[in-house]
């Protein structure tokens, strides 16, 4: 069965690892047929747009994409086109493995964390107000009559943590837990301070825990998750978190592997998946051949399980598990000292481990 698959090469370092892992996944004989569209700088050259409607059209048609990273300018400029396309597909899930692969030059051996980020609201929801702004004065005004001490020099972000957000976001961590054989979720937040926010997290985390009574339960506040998770993460199974703190966490667990460069991804929701690494698009590296497409054809071999080609996916994880055994051709992340390989040489080294 032949497979349709948008293919969103994105910018920066993206269209490199995106062809990377098209090549490997093409290499294990699953037949692909790519719907190729641009977000993005490319996008933005094309059609002065970063996310043209044809993105959008494209995954809701095949309901299945691999993407590879996206810029965001900072501070200034267009939303985050990947922010977009999860709240606008409804993509609430985002699942980010991150496994201790042998061989790989990391600070620990036996990391197997999965966390679960909420992906639609809280800081991320973009409820915004620019400083300056009318309406930013009428904000003012409002919480000083209740007494807050708001300032009119300052720009307000709002934190949108709702219960039909968090209820749908951590049934789906618990049911992963299920269905993965998976023994402990924890509970990430900081309820301790934002009582009406995070509160509502971890009372329906607390709530929805005991319909899952062979699944053992615990909270840590973000903080503390973070220092322990640096100490001993082995005694960390699931995690599921709020957007922000899900998505620093991320990539605190992916140092704990080894680096952003081996940390792949699933943006998930009701018949829709859209896989893409952790990592961003490293602008610096931008057509150098340089960086590390494993956290991409991780998230192609998720695609293949999301896909039902578990076989496939087992060949693929195999094979880039033996690349990184062999410590010949990987990339500069994972081999600071000997010479490191470049984005194509890695994908034709896992290519050739699939035989
Ligand atoms: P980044 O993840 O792009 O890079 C941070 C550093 O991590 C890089 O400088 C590099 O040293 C390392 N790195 C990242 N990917 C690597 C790889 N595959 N191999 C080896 N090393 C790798 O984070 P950033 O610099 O904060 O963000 C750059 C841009 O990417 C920003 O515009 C940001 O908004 C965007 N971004 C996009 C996504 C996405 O598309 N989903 C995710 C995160 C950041």
């Amino acid at each position: 069965m032949t497979h349709r698959v948008t293919l969103i090469p994105g910018d920066g370092i993206g269209p490199e690892v995106i062809e990377a892992a098209r090549r490997v996944l093409e290499a294990t004989g699953v037949e692909f047929k790519w719907d190729v569209v641009q977000a993005g700088a490319a996008a933005i050259a094309a059609q002065g747009t970063p996310l043209p409607p044809e993105v959008l059209d494209s995954i809701r048609k095949n309901q299945v994409a691999l993407k590879g990273p996206v810029t965001t300018p900072v501070g200034t400029g267009f939303r985050s086109v990947n922010v977009a396309l999860r709240q606008q597909l409804e993509l609430y899930a985002c699942l980010r493995p991150c496994k201790s692969y042998p061989g790989i030059p990391a600070p620990y051996r036996n990391v197997d964390i999965v966390i679960v980020r909420e992906n639609t609201e809280d800081l991320y929801a973009g409820i915004e107000f620019e400083r300056g702004k009318p309406q930013t004065a009428e904000l003012v005004k409002l919480l000083r009559k209740r007494g807050e001490k708001a300032r009119d020099d300052a720009g307000y972000s709002v934190k949108m943590i709702s219960e039909s957000a968090s209820r749908r976001i951590i049934n789906f961590a618990f049911q992963y837990a299920r269905d993965n054989r998976r023994k402990k979720v924890t509970a990430v937040h900081k309820a301790n301070i934002m009582k009406f926010s995070d509160g509502i997290f971890l009372e329906l985390a607390r709530d929805i825990a005991r319909r899952f009574p062979e699944i053992e339960f615990e909270d840590r506040i973000v903080d503390n998750l973070s220092m322990q998770l640096v100490r001993r993460p082995d005694q960390f199974d699931v995690l599921v978190a709020p957007n922000l703190y899900g998505d620093i966490i991320s990539d605190l667990c992916a140092g704990l592997v080894g680096g952003l460069g081996l940390a792949p991804g699933a943006n998930i929701g009701d018949g829709i998946a859209v896989f893409e690494p952790t990592h961003g698009s490293a602008p610096k590296y931008t057509g150098q051949n340089k960086t590390n497409p494993m956290a991409e054809m991780l998230s192609g071999v998720l695609m293949l399980r999301h896909l039902g080609e578990t076989g496939a996916a087992d060949r693929l994880e195999k094979a880039i598990a033996a690349v990184i055994a062999d410590g010949k051709d990987l990339t500069y992340d994972l081999c600071p000292t000997g010479s490191p390989a470049s984005t194509s040489r890695v994908a034709d080294a896992v290519i050739e481990k699939l035989g």
